[in-house]
């Protein structure tokens, strides 16, 4: 049983020295030699590994709890054999990204934003992602590409907001970055730029003085922190966080909610608290998308809106993430909390409170002297 969750998992380590590895684990074998696998799942592994890269910085692998053979952060990397077991649900590109894209690296899905994606490297490959078909073995945008990438922006006045993800933009060299983010700042009808990233809670160290000028922006900048548990905010994240939050970069929180590793209130309470107090908003709690080999990661929506219905009330609004869901195909991101409001009689509404006690709310009336 995986501790703190109550949840029966697949247990997926041996036991193992706990040292930290001078370098990030790129194979099995390397996997084997950390002790984070016993040799016995090798060649199942292997296969594993052959379809879906691995990369465990020493920063992850130092978060792991060597006593807890179903350690929340190990799940996260470690590869499973239940990833090869694709469900007819799931879909190589689950949220529809290759159908709004207009010019290779761009997706075009809403009328106001792109995605761009400069690289498909990542500092980790988590083992749920919902671009694992093309992270970490497509081939990362030329500068040709990117060039037209940009022209693409520039023809489009609607578009206010660039966003960019990948892969992990923070794996660019810094002096690729800045000239990427100084491209997409000059483009007058842009008034926003948006980075996702695990890099701060993966890989802190990264996070050096040039890589922090790149990011700072004449124009607003907000980078996205994926972080799925308390503990990957340790010191080294949290100071990572603070030097961004200096430069002014605004930093916003992503989270998937996944079965075993934060599926627990407690867990989520921890982990939104934690990044409040690093100076990161949650922002948004994903519903796990239907990407191949994940359906052991997925909880059902009844379960993300219990827990979200658990947080209200117990932590500070500004806390609490929405729970979303990127509907499969392309069709956008929608709201799937828990209800609050519902209707009563004579046209009032009833709202429900966190305790689950119902309340009217009248409808507005015309004012009548007395
Ligand atoms: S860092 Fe993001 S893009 Fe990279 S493997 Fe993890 S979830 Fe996927």
């Amino acid at each position: 049983m995986a501790k703190g969750t109550g949840k029966d998992v697949p247990a997926i380590m041996s036991e193992r020295p706990r040292q930290r590895p001078a370098q990030t684990l790129r194979s099995v074998d390397a996997l084997v030699a950390a002790g984070l696998v016993p040799a016995s799942r090798r060649s199942a592994l292997d296969a594993v590994a052959k379809r879906y890269t691995v990369a465990l910085t020493p920063d992850v692998v130092a978060q792991m709890d060597p006593s807890d053979p179903t350690d929340p952060i190990a799940r996260q990397y470690v590869p499973d054999e239940a990833e090869l077991r694709t469900t007819p649900d799931e879909r190589s590109d689950p949220i529809g990204d290759d159908a709004h894209s207009p010019v290779k690296g761009v997706v075009h899905r809403y009328p106001d934003r792109v995605l761009l994606k400069p690289i498909l490297v990542c500092p980790v490959y988590c083992r749920f992602c919902f671009r694992r078909e093309v992270v970490g073995h497509g081939k990362s945008l030329s500068e040709a590409e990117i060039e037209a990438a940009l022209d693409y922006v520039r023809a489009h006045p609607e578009i206010y907001e660039v966003i960019l993800t990948g892969g992990d933009p923070l794996m660019l060299a810094p002096r690729r970055l800045a000239s990427l983010i100084r491209a997409i700042e000059a483009i007058p009808h842009v008034s926003v730029i948006r980075v996702h990233s695990r890099v701060p809670v993966a890989d802190p160290a990264r996070i050096s003085p040039a890589l922090v000028k790149a990011l700072a922006a004449k124009k607003a900048l907000y980078l996205a922190i994926h972080c799925n548990h308390p503990r990957e905010l340790g010191e080294a994240a949290k100071a990572a966080c603070l030097k961004l939050g200096k430069a002014g970069i605004a930093l916003f929180g992503q989270t998937v909610l996944l079965k075993g590793i934060n599926d627990q209130a407690e867990t989520l309470d921890g982990l939104f608290r934690a990044m409040l107090a690093a100076r990161i908003k949650p922002y948004y709690l994903h519903q796990a998308d239907l990407a191949p080999g994940t359906s052991h990661f997925r909880t059902t929506i009844e379960e993300g809106q219990a827990l979200m219905r658990a947080l209200r009330g117990r932590l500070t609004g500004l806390a609490l993430p929405t729970y979303v869901l990127d509907i499969p195909d392309g069709y956008g991101k929608v709201p799937v909390g828990p209800e609050y409001l519902s209707s009563g009689p004579g046209g009032a509404k009833e709202l429900r409170d966190p305790r689950g006690e119902i309340h009217p709310y009248p409808p507005p009336k015309p004012y009548v002297a007395r």
